[in-house]
């Protein structure tokens, strides 16, 4: 089958014919349809420090995606062939406590599709049924594809209450934007945006974002002051893995505030700790996507209206894949998808 292929321990990614999957008992096999390109598909294609140490190769890359069911192991109950699904790239044990518990997001023993195992980025993927999500007929292809990124933000802004509150999001990537699109829909008063990206930006804006900040060349104290903020944020999402854009949103939350932290920074980090102390902040950190709540809040939210169209500003086919690295590597984009 045809498949992208992390092939060689240096930049790149390579379409390589490679053999099917195997399906085992309780397997499903999908057809894929659409892929999306994630950040950590750029850290695997830029080869940096992270991939050298994590990703074997040769291997098939890839865990944003939709597909068909059009085949499955003797164990599998619950789907038909010719479903249409997406399915969540954690891989659990079963076993832990916290999987025993249904706290399936914080398994000890998680593994990653695409990342430890045979990823999307391929004609066929095979992964435990129980990964699997149906996607609801009124949910598009496109949308339905980058399930695994909208989960990410779903599952940071939904961590705390946002109705009536004041939410200050870092980082105005892909899920920055989808998150401040879900802060809004839900009830949030402001949901004020940064980033150093005016591309980005003006993405986060179409997306709901209240007010979009370039850091680089605004203070956020003054846009606090023009909208009439004189507290603080209630709710933060940091979304940048940035060190300075954390300590910004520290020095800028509330009283009592609660932060909720996706971004991955990329070493250790220095906080001024009074900010968490004397504030009584509560700061949560988040991984992946709660098993199965967040996928059910995603359906639930598109289908009570939120749009995330604006996300998805590119389409390829999969031949023309260099084109759409090259588009994610550009930073002027939101979501790429590439059709198989
Ligand atoms: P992204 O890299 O596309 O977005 C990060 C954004 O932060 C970029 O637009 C960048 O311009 C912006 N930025 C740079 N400097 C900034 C500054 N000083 N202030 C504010 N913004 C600044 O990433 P993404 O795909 O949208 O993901 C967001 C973050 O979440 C990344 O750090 C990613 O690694 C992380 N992530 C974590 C998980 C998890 O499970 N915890 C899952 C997926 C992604
Ligand atoms: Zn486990």
């Amino acid at each position: 089958m045809k498949s992208l292929v992390k092939a060689k321990r240096e930049k790149g990614i390579w379409l390589q014919d490679t053999p099917e999957p195997e399906v085992g008992h309780n397997d499903l096999l999908i057809k894929i349809r659409k892929t999306a390109i994630c950040g950590t598909d750029m850290h695997i294609y830029n080869w940096d420090e992270w991939s050298q140490q994590t990703i074997p190769v040769p291997m098939v890359v890839g865990h944003e995606y939709v597909g068909e069911v059009v085949g499955m192991g003797q164990e599998v109950r619950g789907f038909e062939i010719g479903d249409r699904v997406s399915g969540e790239g954690h891989i659990t044990c079963g076993h832990c406590r916290n999987c025993r518990a249904g706290r399936r997001h914080l398994c000890r023993n998680t593994t990653g599709v695409g990342v430890n195992r045979p990823g999307a980025f391929a004609e066929y993927l095979v992964i435990p049924a129980f990964n699997a999500f149906k996607i609801p007929d009124n949910i598009s292809d496109e949308l339905a594809s980058i399930f695994d990124p909208f989960g990410n933000a779903v599952h940071t802004a939904l961590s705390f209450d946002l109705v009536g509150e004041d939410v200050l999001i870092t980082g105005a990537g892909p899920i920055g934007a989808m998150a401040a699109a879900v802060a809004r829909h839900v009830g949030a008063r402001h949901v004020v945006i940064t980033d150093i990206n005016p591309y980005r930006l003006e993405l986060a804006k179409k997306m709901g974002a209240t007010r979009t900040v370039d850091v680089s060349k605004e203070d956020l104290k003054d846009v606090m002051a023009e909208i009439g903020m004189s507290e603080g944020f209630d709710v933060g999402l940091e979304m940048s893995g940035v060190p300075s854009a954390f300590r910004d949103m520290l020095d800028k939350m509330n009283n009592g505030g609660k932060v909720a932290m996706l971004g991955i920074p990329p070493s250790d980090v220095a906080i001024d700790w009074n900010q968490v102390i004397f504030k009584g902040l509560v700061v949560k950190g988040i991984y992946g996507r709660e098993m199965f709540e967040t996928w059910y809040k995603m359906a639930s939210l598109l289908q009570s209206g939120l749009d995330l169209s604006p996300v998805i500003t590119h389409q390829f086919d999969i031949d023309d894949f260099q084109k759409g690295f090259d588009q994610m590597g550009s930073g002027e984009s939101g979501k790429v998808i590439l059709n198989w």
